[in-house]
């Protein structure tokens, strides 16, 4: 260590990683940052096509001299703002495309090209003030958490002070701090529901759902998000970039996959970046009876991306010795309140307060990272569990969950029934139950008028106090 300075590696170079290796400058002394991907270029095939709404505390925590030297404003990453006169969250009927609900855009929340924040905040981590090495093509194969070494599959062996494992939801940091815990890795189960993305240039959207999604030449005529929904499935559309794609991601059963398509056609849970056929839109258009704008959007991608959107547990641990998990990594979560990414930034936000708290006080990193998990569990933990909750009836969703179980049955699971997850389990369940927690998603309240999922969840925890977005 230097004059009390953390050397540094992160696993995983997207947005966590890319968002603390720019927010440790004055913590660490060097950071090394290992990325699977071989390179930037590779990163952005990745993520190509993906969007994410970024909601009001990550707005604020991005902007904030968290990420010095000036952070990051909307128009640094191109972003739609949904906020204002004019924008408002349409909810439309999938057959006639009529109007359902119309409410008022929620808080400061934009829409974002993943690619474009990724880019902005590797751009920060490069020129912060701590020298900041990306590793391109270097996957972390095994981590010693107590000596701080990680080995790559190619053989390099790095220490290091402080491992952050920021590698997403299939995280390898994650199982290396749950065994060397004496904690079975919990295994996830599927939700029932899959999801396909695609996005459009603006020249490529069609015209009859271009007037439907009442998407302006002029910005200033305001434009919010837009839904079609049925109990069956559910698409979703906004505009990132300037305006200049249009992003889309389509919901539907597990069950409605037919058997006839090809293995890689079929949503898997291990890759977003699968380019899935089309044959599912078709069906779909075929099926379904769209109203006409969102046949012919369903009908416009040559290409999709394939999700399956999976179950995960709350954690009792994220860190063991010199290793800690944050984003995804730590609190994996669907994506129906869109906050994975804002969860992930606040826990950026957390964990260098809680460092920078304990270099000051002369205190062991053990302490900063305890003081990380109480900061930031339940909060996480409420919001992963409020994103499972689907907005389809329950009995189809159930029906849908069996067939996928019993296709891929889960592992048997001696975490789900391990006191230590159990009792992570029944402290989120209680604070939801007995405290006021202010959840991220102004929209749940709202939505909580038509979507059956996220109803009951309001009506089973009735203190929690929706709407606001805190911070630390
Ligand atoms: C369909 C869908 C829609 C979503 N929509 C939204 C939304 O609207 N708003 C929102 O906030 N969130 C959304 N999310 C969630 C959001 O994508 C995640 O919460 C966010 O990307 C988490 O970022 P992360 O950096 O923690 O993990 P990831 O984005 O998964 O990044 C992990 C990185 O680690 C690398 N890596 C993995 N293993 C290793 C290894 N062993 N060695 C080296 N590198 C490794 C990977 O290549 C990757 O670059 C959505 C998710 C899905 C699936």
């Amino acid at each position: 260590m230097t004059a009390g300075k953390l050397r540094v590696i992160i696993v995983g170079g997207a947005i966590t990683g890319c968002t603390l290796a720019a927010a440790l400058q004055d913590v660490a002394s060097e950071i090394v940052v290992l990325e699977r991907n071989p390179s930037a270029k590779a990163m952005d095939l990745e993520q190509g096509g993906a969007g994410l709404a970024l909601l009001q505390s990550s707005n604020a925590i991005l902007r904030s001299d968290l990420l010095l030297p000036q952070g990051i404003k909307g128009s640094d990453v191109r972003s739609a703002r949904h906020e204002g006169e004019g924008n408002v969250m349409r909810i439309l009927s999938w057959t006639t495309g009529q109007v359902g609900m119309s409410i008022p855009s929620p808080g400061e929340t934009r829409t974002v090209h993943r690619k474009t924040l990724t880019k902005a905040l590797y751009e920060i981590a490069i020129a912060s003030k701590a020298p900041v090495t990306f590793k391109w093509g270097k996957t972390a194969a095994r981590i010693d958490t107590t000596k701080g070494i990680v080995e790559t599959t190619d053989g390099e062996v790095l220490e290091a002070d402080l491992i952050v494992g920021a590698d997403g939801v299939r995280s390898c940091v994650r199982t290396a701090i749950l065994e060397a815990s004496g904690l079975p890795v919990a295994s996830s189960v599927p939700l029932g529901v899959s999801c396909a993305r695609w996005s459009l240039r603006d020249d490529e959207v069609p015209e009859k759902t271009r007037e439907c999604l009442r998407l302006p030449s002029d910005k200033s005529q305001g434009y919010g998000n837009t839904t079609f929904h049925c109990d069956s499935q559910r698409l979703v559309t906004y505009r990132m970039r300037d305006d200049g794609l249009l992003n889309s991601i389509l919901y539907f059963y597990d069950s409605f996959v037919p058997p006839s398509l090809a293995t890689q056609d079929r949503p898997s849970a291990t890759s977003w970046r699968q380019a899935g056929s089309t044959a599912l839109l078709k069906k779909l258009i075929d099926e379904s009876n769209p109203a006409e704008p969102l046949a012919q959007l369903l009908a416009a991608p040559q290409q999709v991306g394939l999700w399956q959107l999976r179950k995960y547990v709350p954690l009792p641990t994220w860190s063991h010795g010199n290793a800690v998990l944050l984003g995804d990594a730590a609190h994996p979560m669907a994506p129906f309140q869109a906050s994975g990414s804002s969860q992930a930034i606040e826990d950026v936000e957390a964990f260098v307060h809680a460092l920078v708290a304990s270099r000051k006080d002369g205190e062991p990193l053990s302490k900063a990272l305890d003081d990380f998990y109480k900061l930031r569990f339940l909060r996480a933990s409420i919001v992963q569990a409020i994103s499972d909750r689907t907005p389809f009836p329950q009995d189809l969703l159930q029906q849908s969950q069996k067939q996928s179980q019993e296709k891929a049955p889960p592992v048997p699971d001696e975490a789900r029934n391990h006191p230590s997850y159990r009792e992570a389990a029944e402290r989120v369940e209680e604070a939801m139950k007995s405290h006021s927690i202010d959840l991220c998603s102004p929209t749940v309240a709202r939505f909580a008028m038509v979507y059956p999922g996220v109803k009951r969840f309001v009506e089973d925890y009735p203190k929690l106090v929706l709407g606001s977005t805190p911070r630390l």
